[in-house]
């Protein structure tokens, strides 16, 4: 186990002991009366953690497969959708929609820009026929937050569903479903929540599931369709409330993650979260380093930052693992070799582990010969 990487990255994460041997119990069945506990505690939790009285449910299936679960169950193809990007994610989102067959509509702020309410206002204007706003909440490719709430209640007055890729701000990033007035709310196990890699975990209010039923005909099949998983929470409800095979030992895993993330508080974990942010900024900019992003947009949970002047970033990231066994992230796209990015969730947020990295990064400033302002340009 030791010489295992220590994962700083923006998500998956590494995660306590006990969550592993969560996942080393013998198998269990997806159904019973035990079993049927057990999801519909995760499930309740989940709904805790989102702020929502909405349906839960929890898909075996990576985060995108939440996020077009969302997208397909509740628009028809051809639908008009609006899905302001500014990053790899947002530009996922407009990827699944218009897999769809729906009619994306998308603008991009600047470069280290947070979306605000006003551009998605200002759009929501020129297209009239909009039926849903898509949104990142935290861009995890650049570490930047958009104003979900003011986009959820733009979404709102128009008429219009607002539908949040909470994927790696749910549990991290103070969010508040129901208050807010998102629709449909997709996140995963395996970022803030620190559970295992496997479930995405989708919440849907009472306009989301007003949709579902609105005769209409919906891009989404079977599997990733929200009125199939809802049709088996009320058919199957007491013995195997999902409609297939889910993985067991990660459901079991994620209950766990879920009572300890309870236990905290989520209120607490986002401010832990943001703590780990602060110790991680304020060191990397004491070596001279530039962040990506002011503070006033910059993710509690994950760091964007420039090299040095002259550093070259991939030799740095490949230095860390081989030298430290902590992988941290690169920077995506057009920001490959220029940025690199550092987690603050599962373990990364460890006081200790921030500080072993911040050493690290100060030994390898130092041996590269690297100082001054890192350098936007
Ligand atoms: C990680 C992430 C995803 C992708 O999740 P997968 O589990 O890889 O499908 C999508 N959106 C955001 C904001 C993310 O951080």
């Amino acid at each position: 186990m030791e010489d295992r990487e220590f994962l700083m990255i923006p998500g998956p994460v590494s995660v306590d002991d006990e969550i592993l041997e969560a996942l080393a119990l013998p198998v269990r069945a997806h159904y019973g009366d035990d079993w049927t506990r057990l999801y519909k505690h995760a499930a309740s939790s989940m709904r805790e953690v989102f702020k929502t009285s909405g349906d839960v449910h929890l898909v075996f299936g990576s985060g995108m497969a939440g996020v077009e679960m969302c997208i397909a169950s509740v628009l028809s193809p051809g639908d008009e959708v609006l899905i302001p990007s500014n990053g790899l994610f947002g530009d996922r989102m407009v990827e699944v929609a218009t897999a769809n067959r729906l009619q994306v509509h998308t603008f991009h702020p600047g470069l280290a820009e947070a979306i605000t309410a006003a551009q998605v206002r200002a759009a929501l204007a020129e297209h009239p026929g909009v039926r849903a706003v898509c949104i990142v909440h935290h861009e995890t490719s650049v570490g930047i937050l958009n104003e979900v709430e003011g986009i959820c209640r733009a979404a709102r007055e128009h008429g219009a569903l607002a539908i949040v890729d909470g994927i790696s701000s749910v549990a991290g990033v103070p969010f508040e479903m129901d208050a807010w007035g998102a629709d449909l709310c997709v996140t995963v196990a395996n970022k803030c929540i620190g559970g295992a890699i496997g479930v995405a975990p989708v919440a849907a209010g009472p306009r989301a599931l007003a949709a579902l039923d609105d005769g209409r005909p919906k891009a989404a099949g079977w599997y990733l369709n929200l009125a199939t998983w809802r049709r088996y929470t009320e058919l199957w409800g007491d013995w195997h409330p999902h409609p297939t095979t889910i993985p067991t030992n990660v459901i079991e895993a994620f209950d766990l993650a879920l009572i300890r993330l309870l236990e905290e508080g989520v209120d607490n974990r986002c401010r832990r979260l943001a703590a780990a942010r602060d110790r991680v900024r304020d060191g990397l900019e004491e070596m001279g380093f530039e962040m990506l992003a002011p503070i006033s947009v910059a993710s509690p949970v994950t760091t964007a930052a420039f090299g040095l002047p002259g550093m070259d970033v991939s030799d740095y990231l490949e230095w860390l693992l081989k030298n430290h066994r902590i992988r941290i992230g690169g920077g995506l796209g057009e920001l490959r070799g220029r940025l690199f990015r550092v987690g603050h969730m599962g373990r990364a947020a460890e006081p200790e582990a921030i500080d072993r990295y911040l050493r690290a990064t100060a030994d390898y400033v130092e041996n590269a010969g690297l100082t001054g302002a890192g350098r936007k340009g």
